[in-house]
């Protein structure tokens, strides 16, 4: 079991921008093709914007058209929680960090090989790291 990071609201409200807070701790949504990080094709790693805690990398990140970025894996499954999302009429699959459990998004099974998984992250709740090396 990996160490819990708890934070109350106010200290959240004072570490995240206005945006980020909404979308990580309110289960916001950014606007399709607004986020930063929706045409980043750079290599390196995306970090929670919450607790920065490693989640995915690009070379899982792939252009499903969505408007927001998207993944078919995270780096490993113990980084991500899921849970069963009813709101807005839809049954979907909501994604936090299982560290902060900050919201990033949510999961579908229309992604590509060999997952089949399509993880749609808002860009504010990442943050991206280059790296020269992929091995890194
Ligand atoms: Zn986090």
């Amino acid at each position: 079991m990996k160490e819990k990071l708890k934070r109350s609201e106010d200290e959240w409200k004072n570490i995240l921008s206005p945006e980020e807070y909404r979308i990580l701790r309110k289960k916001g949504t950014e606007p399709a093709f607004t986020g930063n990080y929706v045409d980043n094709k750079k290599s390196g790693k995306y970090l929670c914007a919450g607790c920065g805690e490693e989640l995915f990398r690009s070379d899982s990140k792939y252009d499903s058209g969505s408007g927001w970025p998207s993944f078919w894996e995270p780096v490993s499954e113990e980084v991500i929680e899921e849970k069963n999302d009813n709101s807005h009429g839809m049954k979907r699959t909501e994604i936090l960090c299982n560290k902060c459990g900050g919201h990033l998004g949510h999961v579908f099974d229309d992604g590509p090989r060999p997952t089949g998984l399509r993880y749609c992250v808002n860009s504010a709740s990442l943050k991206f790291k280059e790296t020269k090396n992929e091995q890194e």
